[in-house]
């Protein structure tokens, strides 16, 4: 089925082989699907994959007997500090608006504690799931609460994962017409100005990169046309991308069509957005029309199935984007509309959604899995993830498919990943380091971290009822 690119030649030991895999899929050029295959690493590049037989020796093992292989899921759309008020009672059974008053004033509590334990437990809860490189949408910066972008990506950086945070953005309060409090958004100039330091504190544009930066207004219609104008000529001039929300909600074509004579997508071109530099969150509604105009931008578009769906948002036309050429990802979504994080559980909706939409032909677990990695890395801009190759980043998950849930299916791993289940990463590893061995985090602070969120979560649930 393949030719293996054998390591052995190495005379030293590789660093990390995992070995044993019911099946590899690498999601390589040529898709290659390697029964009983390997995958070694050094120096967190992959450094040879093959089948039976060829195994190089190899500093530290991980069995995947019993696993189906694959590159880590990308995640990209989230807004991780909402897991501290998740599910959260007073603001459930209400519009997405309801939903966003209710939490604004519980929200503008965040400080860098809180940033930091915030995503300290979404990113292992993502890790668990399979997720290997996750982005940010941290768009709440309440005044004097410090480093919060900062903060998270220490958070990061001790637990090993791949962050691309995002530099989120408001400038339209209530007095100007806008939804925040004014103690939650910033002027233009402040937001710019922070853009711009933490690119030069934090991006890495170079192969391999643990974390790099993109700058993320709000949505089109919670900051000014001005900002959306200049956030895009700075990420030209610092060379990085450009992430919001776009297109989510029917309400939106209203609301634009009001306040600036134009649909959303229009507006977003209008202001310099249209470019293979931005990808967007949702895009649900966007007709034949600006589905070409996004293709020929090359825009991206993160696809959040479990947050459409909780919402109600409709089902967005994955399916003709994807046959447009749009590069397409799968996101988690904060707590706004999905209270899990699971990069499966996204993998699966898409696949379920796509095929409620357009019948049983119109996807395959193959294609929801090539969504979760190469259409995620393509959203990132980055070519060095979502697929194991030699030379590419060792970032991939051993997945179990073992047990009651999978009895039976011996026909197509790949397909049964998403059809059985539910299942959790067995191993996640993040440039040849596991972050989850054997089910468990690595890290040994997950206890404190659990204390420390519950806190701070308490804390804000008793100021919130007053
Ligand atoms: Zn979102």
């Amino acid at each position: 089925m393949s030719s293996d690119q054998s390591a052995t030649s190495h005379e030293a030991p590789v660093d990390l082989l995992v070995a044993g895999a019911d099946l590899v899929a690498t999601m390589d050029v040529g898709r290659r699907e390697i029964a009983g295959g390997w995958v070694a690493v050094t120096d967190g590049r992959v450094v040879g994959i093959g089948g039976p037989g060829a195994e190089p020796r190899a500093r530290e093992v991980l069995r995947a007997d019993g696993c189906l292989v694959t590159p880590g899921l990308v995640n990209t759309h989230h807004h991780i500090y909402q897991n501290l008020t998740r599910s959260f009672a007073p603001a459930l059974g209400g519009d997405l608006f309801d939903w966003l008053r209710t939490l604004y004033p519980v929200w503008s509590r965040l400080d860098e504690e809180a940033a930091y334990v915030s995503a300290w437990i979404g990113l292992a809860e993502l890790a668990l799931g399979g997720c290997t490189t996750t982005t940010d949408h941290l768009y709440v910066h309440p005044r004097g609460g410090g480093d919060l972008i900062g903060a998270e990506i220490a958070a990061a950086s001790e637990l090993g994962m791949r962050f691309h945070p995002t530099r989120g953005s408001m400038s339209l309060s209530v007095k100007d017409g806008g939804l925040p409090p004014d103690s939650v958004v910033q002027d233009d100039d402040e937001i710019l100005a922070d853009s711009e330091r933490l690119v030069l504190h934090h991006h890495d544009p170079s192969h391999g990169a643990m974390v790099r930066i993109a700058l993320a207004p709000c949505s089109p219609f919670s900051v000014t046309p001005a900002l959306m104008r200049r956030t895009a000529e700075l990420a030209e001039r610092l060379d990085v991308r450009l992430h919001t929300h776009l297109a989510e909600d029917a309400d939106e074509d209203e609301f634009c069509l009001a306040t600036f004579g134009k649909r959303p997508i229009e507006h977003f071109e209008d202001v310099g957005w249209g470019s293979d530099r931005s990808w967007v969150a949702h895009c649900v509604f966007p007709n034949d029309d600006e589905i070409g105009r996004l293709a020929r931008w090359g825009t991206g578009v993160a696809h959040c199935p479990s947050s459409n769906q909780l919402i109600g948002a409709g089902l967005a036309p994955i399916r003709e984007l994807r046959d447009a050429g749009v590069p397409v990802g799968l996101g988690c979504d904060g707590s706004a509309s999905t209270d899990c994080a699971s990069m499966w559980v996204e993998a699966r909706g898409a696949l379920l959604l796509a095929r409620l939409r357009g019948g049983p032909a119109a996807m395959r677990a193959r294609e929801a899995l090539e969504m979760g990695t190469l259409g995620g890395a393509a959203c990132l801009g980055r070519t060095d993830i979502g697929h194991l190759s030699v030379g590419a980043v060792a970032d991939l998950v051993c997945w179990p498919l073992e047990g009651i849930a999978f009895a039976g299916a011996l026909s197509d791993p790949v397909e049964a990943w998403l059809r059985c289940g539910p299942v959790a990463a067995r191993h996640t590893v993040v440039h040849g380091r596991p972050v989850v061995r054997d089910g468990v985090l690595v890290s040994e602070r997950v206890d404190e971290m659990l204390g420390r969120h519950r806190a701070i979560a308490a804390a804000w649930l008793v100021a919130a009822m007053g």
